[in-house]
């Protein structure tokens, strides 16, 4: 490894006492509480230096920097798992290395080396390791970002860059127990087009779907189904999840995932689900699929199960459809067996229950 994948160190003078980090682990804000440090890497003249975790704080911009003014701002999501034996591991955080760069190809931006992307993680979750917490379904939250910083008013690629991580605790996502969400299909708002930026996890892309979300809040919905731009027919992805549809082909489970046609986000929770569906021998088929299909196939009792996926939540079933002029229940509004079976060997993994035998996990 060369020097500058080597982060410098400054803890923070002010970090939370003991006390008060045990308070707020105990009653957990997700995205609200962020641990005493974070990481930065600076860009500028074509290369990354000066890795450096210091305290959490207040960044400077200049009123021009470019992300301000035009959007050049991916980000990544991923979490840390303590394990039984009290260490602490990553999730495949190569795969989110992987997809940051994918992103950052897209916005015209430049990739960061893997080593700095994981060694950041490492370097912060190993100073704040005080911060993870190891109650059931509890992880800590990482946040990595790119922004453009060049204080240019100009249209062009930005030629100075900043590269954060930060972390928040997350806990049980559903502490009142696991129930169905109810989702709205959207033929009024379209999440991405073909050519557009459907597959980069960029700022823009959540600030356009924010309205969406207020219908579906307005429908009596959970979270938004997002549709094609072309047809509005075929089914994409839900709000920040994948989705999944379990058919029954005589008796045995068959699961089904919209195909990535560049318009949806290839989610790891997704990738690692089709890889673990196929190891509790489950058929698994990854394909467009139109709104229509699924009406009749949920109608006919074909499809048994819906359920959704993602870092945040891992998997939630999905227990009611509605669009204009319809509205569907799958599975009674029940959690559903497969989505039950797949939930529980993923989480076994990342909390280290269950054997690693795809090596999904990185210690830190
Ligand atoms: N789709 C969207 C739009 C998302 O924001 C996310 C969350 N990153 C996902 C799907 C799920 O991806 P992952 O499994 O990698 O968290």
């Amino acid at each position: 490894m060369s020097s500058n994948t080597t982060f410098n160190i400054t803890p923070s003078t002010t970090p939370a006492s003991a006390a008060d980090r045990e308070q707020k682990l105990q009653a957990i804000q997700f995205g609200r509480v962020f641990t005493d440090h974070m990481a930065v890497v600076k860009y500028s003249n074509g290369t990354w230096h000066d890795p450096e975790v210091k305290a959490y704080g207040p960044l400077s911009l200049d009123p021009s920097a470019s992300v301000l003014h035009y959007g050049q701002a991916i980000f990544e999501g991923f979490k840390a798992y303590r394990q039984p034996d009290n260490s602490i591991s990553l999730f495949r955080p190569e795969q989110n290395a992987e997809r940051f760069n994918r992103s950052a190809h897209r916005l015209a931006m430049p990739s960061i080396p893997k080593e700095l992307f994981i060694g950041a993680a490492d370097a912060l979750v190993k100073i704040d390791q005080a911060w993870v917490p190891g109650g059931s379904g509890e992880s800590l939250y990482l946040r990595p970002f790119m922004i453009a910083t060049d204080p240019f008013l100009g249209v062009r690629p930005s030629n100075e860059y900043l590269f954060l991580l930060i972390a928040s605790p997350a806990g049980e996502y559903f502490p009142q127990g696991l129930k169905p969400v109810s989702v709205w299909a959207s033929k009024e708002y379209v999440r991405a087009a073909p050519g557009g930026t459907g597959e980069a996890k960029c700022a823009g892309n959540y600030a356009a779907s924010l309205l969406a979300q207020a219908e579906a809040t307005q429908h009596g919905c959970d979270q938004v189904i997002w549709l094609d731009a072309i047809e509005r027919e075929y089914i994409e992805e839900m709000g920040g999840m994948n989705l999944f549809f379990v058919y029954r082909k005589e008796g045995k489970p068959v699961i089904v995932t919209p195909q990535l046609t560049g318009t949806l986000l290839p989610g790891i929770t997704r990738s690692t689900l089709l890889q673990l569906a196929a190891d509790e021998g489950y058929a698994a088929e990854e394909r467009r699929l139109s709104l229509t299909e699924v009406r009749e196939a949920i109608a006919s009792g074909e499809i048994s199960e819906v359920f959704a996926c993602g870092t945040a939540a891992v998997i939630t079933p999905v227990g009611l459809i509605k669009g204009r002029g319809f509205e569907v229940t799958i599975n009674s509004n029940e959690n559903g067996p497969v989505a039950l079976a797949l939930r529980d060997a993923l989480l076994g993994i990342q909390r280290g229950t269950a054997a690693d035998t795809h090596g999904w996990l990185h210690k830190v």
